[in-house]
């Protein structure tokens, strides 16, 4: 699902864009500068001045015209103000007023037909689970997969594990650090595999990143929950390896996991994310959940449900299953229809946010170090906020006093609590006087 994103008028208007783009790439989409190949835009408009409502209702006319294929979501001042007009412009789908605006993702999603298989692979421009910025860089370390999972493409167009050696990796991340990157995020199709076509592991990869550089943070992006190096979540013992890992586990049901060829039962998958908590009692697992697998029954649905709350999961990216050309499960019987699927979808939502919001609270009162990411800004309250990532990868608020940047640092913080209306943490700083904060921005303030 390609999502182009546009906004006129002020500076919290393109910001929004930010927090928009997010959360399209956490439910599996990819964000676009291309408009023709969109299949969803969205214009936040304005309309501080006629002018400035002119434009938009030209702009909106402008991104019909150039894709009429595309379903077009309008939201924004100018939308809110002259909702009926806006409706009836050519080609609007949907119009958002500024009051639903928060959900906007979500009631995008209801009109366009969402791209619902995981690429079950993750490369540094598939990523959905992270925020790709100037503080985050991602570092593939192979490419290809032994494996023939029956829903995944990846895997044929891939073919077999290539890895790259331990010493351009490690030379990589030096050139990163020495240009001002805080984390890395190792990638890869299949990280377990790392090393197999070298005769080295993993394990040997992330010792050697930890001795030969002084990049603060490593993370791991998609890892399959098999192949892992014995004693890797030894590993986590340093604390510049990140108490985090997005280990898909696609079904909790073991009937179904086989139908898929996964390498991983419910209960070895269970064992890793205990591993890994006896290392870091706060590890973070994320996950992928595929519902409507062919043959999928309600006993092997309830089992997917089960594994959810049984893991604790951070996250979980919820997919509905779909056929995609050139797989065998695409020639697999019994399909679900499109109704249950939906159904367990939603069901599976509402489970994953629980443990989501319980993940997240169990942290609360730590202190943890926390890098800073984007730029700082101003509330509709006028208060100055600014959003990072904690160690374990949640997403954490600090609110300001003054409008000062603060991205690309890294800072103790104490976890004070969980805003349920931003749905993160909220972070108070154990030393402010640490900031190295000279660089005020007025710009950013309206
Ligand atoms: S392990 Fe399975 S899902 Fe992952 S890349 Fe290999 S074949 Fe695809």
């Amino acid at each position: 699902m390609q999502v182009y994103l546009t906004a006129l008028g002020c500076r919290l208007n393109e910001a929004e864009l930010q927090t928009w783009a997010d959360e399209f790439r956490a439910f599996g989409g990819h964000i676009t500068n291309d408009l023709q190949t969109a299949d969803l835009m969205v214009i936040n408009t304005c309309a501080v001045t006629s002018e400035a409502a002119r434009k938009s209702r030209q702009t909106i006319r402008k991104l019909h015209r150039k894709n009429t294929r595309a379903k077009l979501v309008v939201t924004g001042c100018y939308a809110s103000l002259e909702k009926e007009q806006a409706q009836e412009l050519l080609g609007v789908d949907m119009v958002v007023g500024n009051a639903d605006k928060k959900k906007l993702p979500e009631l995008a999603k209801e009109i366009v037909e969402w791209s619902s298989m995981p690429y079950a692979a993750t490369e540094p421009e598939e990523t959905a689970l992270f925020v790709r910025n100037k503080e985050r860089a991602f570092i593939k370390i192979q490419d290809g997969c032994r494996y023939r999972c029956t829903y995944c493409i990846v895997t044929v167009a891939r073919g077999d594990e290539q890895s790259r050696t331990i010493d351009d990796i490690v030379a990589e991340v030096n050139r990163l650090q020495t240009s001002g990157v805080q984390e890395i995020v190792l990638t890869g199709v299949h990280v377990g595999g790392y090393g197999s076509d070298l005769e080295v592991s993993l394990y040997e990869l992330v010792k050697a990143i930890l001795e030969q550089t002084q990049i603060p943070r490593i993370r791991f992006a998609s890892v399959e929950p098999w192949d892992l190096p014995e004693n890797f979540f030894e590993l986590f013992k340093n604390p510049r390896l990140m108490p985090h890992m997005h280990l898909p586990i696609q079904s909790g049901s073991n009937r179904i996991l086989k139908k898929m060829s996964r390498r991983c039962k419910s209960e070895t998958f269970l064992s890793l994310v205990e591993a890994a908590r006896k290392v870091v009692p706060e590890f973070n697992v994320t996950t992928d959940i595929i519902v409507g697998f062919p043959g999928e029954t309600e006993d092997d649905f309830e089992l997917s449900k089960k594994i959810i709350s049984q893991a604790n999961f951070g996250h979980v990216h919820i997919f509905s299953y779909s056929d995609r050309e050139g797989t065998k499960a695409a020639r697999l019987p019994d399909k679900i229809d499109n109704e249950t699927k939906k159904a367990r979808s939603r069901e599976l939502h509402q489970l994953a946010t629980i443990e989501k919001i319980k993940s997240m609270k169990s942290v609360v009162g730590d202190v943890q170090q926390v890098l800073w990411e984007g730029t700082t800004q101003r509330s509709e309250e006028g208060v100055y906020r600014v959003f990072g990532h904690t160690e374990n990868y949640h997403k954490i608020m600090l609110e300001l006093e003054q409008p000062i940047n603060i991205a690309n640092q890294i800072t103790e913080c104490k976890i004070e609590g969980f805003s349920e209306e931003i749905n993160c943490l909220v972070a108070t700083l154990v030393n402010p006087e640490s900031i190295q904060s000279d660089q005020l921005f007025i710009t950013q303030v309206e």
